[in-house]
């Protein structure tokens, strides 16, 4: 186990913008405020959906693109260093039109667009968590 305590800083509820790329209007956000480590939550609607699976034996992300309308039903992540730099690490479930549900890691790089998105984005103060390359999962995990 690897613990960092830290202490809540500034909250804030964010409507993110129509039309831009998920990933990066959280990231994007993060830096206008300053934050270095943070948790966040998310609710909306998104254009469309590119998330990852982790193959655990493979130790490698497969895509999963789904070109549809989604309600975003939750969304769940943190804020924290990998090279120096603010990180975001972000799960989402979501549903299509009959209510069937899809989810995994939000693609960093494969934009899932806003439609609509309201975020609530908790600072946290202290040390931020830093991100290291770990051999036995082949992820960057806190350290
Ligand atoms: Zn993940």
């Amino acid at each position: 186990m690897h613990t960092t305590e830290l202490k809540h800083g500034r909250t804030w509820l964010i409507r993110l913008d129509t039309d831009a790329p998920l990933y990066k209007q959280i990231l994007d956000a993060g830096a206008e405020l300053g934050i270095e480590a943070a948790t966040f939550t998310l609710i909306g609607a998104l254009q469309n959906v590119v998330v990852r699976y982790v193959d655990q034996e493979a130790k490698e992300y497969r895509d999963l693109e789904l070109n549809q309308h989604m309600e975003m039903l939750s969304g769940v992540g943190n804020f924290s260093l990998k090279d120096g730099k603010p990180f975001v690490h972000c799960h989402i479930t979501v549903a299509a039109e009959d209510g069937s549900a899809y989810g995994g890691h939000l693609h960093e790089e494969k934009p899932s667009l806003i439609f609509v998105t309201e975020l609530w984005l908790q600072e946290l103060l202290g040390d931020a968590p830093v991100r290291l390359f770990d051999e036995r999962c082949g992820l960057a995990l806190w350290q």
